[in-house]
């Protein structure tokens, strides 16, 4: 397919006039000299959510089994882009083959889940209490509840996976489940595959008979369209997943607007892992062989990269240290998703160098002549300097991390209290630690959305028990995932229906439950009959 520089706004090839654009190479440090994409603005985003607003009561209402065969086509038009959307997102973003098709698979997968979700029905919490006419010292009403889509939802798609998080990736996937249309914000950083990607869900939508706002794809230089994006009155939520600034700039936004709208935006995490003395006693260079792999995974550019790791000092962490460090030296250097990016890596990491009493244990392979490319780093200190030093606990947003050494597991204890909220948590435990883990988990549990034993954190699993979220700053709202099936959450409201006729009722509601949905009746889950 010719990638061509216009957005998609519905069923149009728009071009927008706000300024060019080429895509970028950060591996050759070069523009991409095809096509030029012209930058839209605030008319683009009206008509992109004009028509979002025109297609919501129709795409809401289309019949569930539809809107599972359109989530499963884009998945197909998605795959018979083939060789072409990995060879361009591999120069967009400097990403390895290997990873870009792990994550196509991923894109994929998530949208099949996401149909059978919808398919199932369970997402729209179908709950009954039914009308008692003669309680006393009142009768009740019939009521009936329900969970429709908010209304049309803007998506930021995320630098780090131009796949699995961006145009057709979990906020897409999930509000699209939701019944929601989608209007996205491509990321400058991969402008063709997401031409690519937008066109595959345009076809889907065209395929499928659904209205022409059901889907939009806009691009924006700067910050102008993404403002105005997500100040739109039609817009009634937003996904986004990038920087704490970017995140807090939209919540900003969004709470300044008449009518204020959640942001669900995923941020800054560093993902602390806590090594236990005998885990180390009894596999040092087993955890830090693991970790390191985990550490410079994609030049550790994962929202779960651990970039934190505490322990007792002793024997046990001299171990873990020194064979990190071995591995570490020897990593080759691997290019950044962006300038950007590997200038704010560079910042992170020289400010980590500059607070006295850090030590740097580990440097990985020099880049040389080539752009772009982050040398792994490992920095060793002790727990006072980490409760003292809030450059240690920034996002560095790539393969460095701060091994901490603590005294005890009181001043573990301190530190679990004093660190921000984080997507996760990793505890590396044998049997004799589980008495100190216990002590550790309730300050955890308030910290971190997903809590592992015995794993690293990169590597995120989309399925119906995963939590991709957490206490600020890792996310601007600690209730809610992005990935998994209950990032359909998100974008969905309860509605309660009394004493409405059946004629009337939304089809999950209706007695005869021609949706065969499983349900919540006086109490009581119901399986369909
Ligand atoms: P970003 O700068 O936050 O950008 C993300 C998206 O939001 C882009 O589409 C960007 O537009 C837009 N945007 C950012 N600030 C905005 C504002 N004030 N108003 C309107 N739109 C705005 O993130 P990034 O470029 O992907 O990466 C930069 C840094 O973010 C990294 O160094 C890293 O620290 C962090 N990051 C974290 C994660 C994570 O998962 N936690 C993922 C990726 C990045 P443009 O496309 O026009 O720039």
């Amino acid at each position: 397919m010719t990638i061509t520089g216009e957005m998609l706004i519905g069923f149009s090839a728009v071009r927008g006039n706000e300024g060019e654009q080429r895509a970028f190479n950060p591996a050759t440090n070069s523009e991409i000299m095809e096509p030029v994409f012209g930058m839209g603005g605030a008319a683009e985003v009206e008509r992109a959510a004009s028509l979002a607003q025109q297609a919501f009561d129709v795409y809401r209402n289309v019949p569930l089994t539809k809107r599972a065969v359109f989530l499963e086509a884009i998945a197909e038009n998605i795959l018979a882009l083939g060789d072409e959307l990995i060879e361009r997102a591999h120069a967009e973003t400097g990403l390895p083959v290997p990873r870009l098709q792990g994550e196509r698979a991923r894109t994929v997968g998530q949208l099949r889940l996401f149909a059978r979700v919808v398919r199932d029905g369970h997402f729209l919490g179908s709950t009954i209490d039914a009308a008692q006419p003669e309680r006393q010292p009142s009768p009740r009403a019939d009521l009936r509840l329900a969970k429709i889509p908010v209304g049309p939802v803007a998506v930021f798609g995320a630098s780090n996976f131009p796949l699995a998080f961006s145009v057709a990736g979990g906020d897409t996937a999930s509000a699209l489940a939701a019944g929601a249309p989608v209007v996205v914000k491509a990321h400058s950083a991969h402008l063709g595959t997401s031409k690519l990607v937008g066109c595959a869900i345009q076809k889907a939508v065209m395929e499928n008979g659904l209205p022409e706002g059901t889907f939009s794809l806009l691009f924006g230089a700067g910050r102008t369209l993404g403002e105005a994006l997500v100040s739109h009155p039609v817009i009634k939520a937003v996904g986004f997943t990038g920087s704490r600034q970017g995140g807090l700039a939209l919540l900003r936004i969004a709470n300044a607007r008449p009518e204020p709208v959640p942001v669900y935006a995923e941020m800054s995490s560093i993902n602390p892992v806590f090594l236990f003395p005998s885990a180390l006693e009894n596999r040092a260079e087993a955890i830090s062989a693991a970790f390191v792999d985990s550490l410079t995974m994609g030049a550790g550019q994962f929202c779960t990269n651990p970039g934190l790791v505490l322990a007792i000092d002793g024997p046990g962490l001299e171990r873990f240290v020194k064979a990190a460090a071995e591995a570490l030296n020897t990593r080759q250097a691997q290019t950044m998703l962006t300038p950007g990016i590997f200038d704010a890596y560079c910042t992170g990491t020289k400010n980590v160098d500059a607070v006295q009493g850090v030590t740097k244990v580990a440097q990985g392979q020099s880049a040389g002549e080539r752009p772009n490319s982050a040398q792994a780093a490992l920095y060793l200190t002790d727990a006072q300097r980490l409760l003292d030093s809030p450059e240690l606990e920034a996002e560095m947003f790539g393969p460095a991390s701060v091994v901490v050494r603590a005294r005890d597991v009181d001043e573990l204890l301190r530190i679990a209290e004093h660190i921000e909220g984080q997507l996760t948590v990793t505890l590396q435990i044998d049997a004799a630690d589980h008495a100190d883990a216990q002590r550790l988990l309730p300050v955890l549990e308030r910290k971190a959305g997903r809590i592992l034993a015995n794993g690293f954190p990169t590597g995120v699993e989309v399925c119906h028990a995963m939590v991709h979220g957490g206490p600020f700053p890792s996310t601007s709202n600690a209730m809610f995932t992005s990935v998994g099936a209950t990032a359909i959450d998100r974008f969905l409201r309860p509605v309660c229906y009394q004493d409405l006729p059946d004629a009337l009722l939304p089809d999950a509601l209706k007695r005869s439950n021609p949706l065969r949905v499983w349900r919540l009746v006086e109490g009581e889950v119901i399986a369909p009959v």
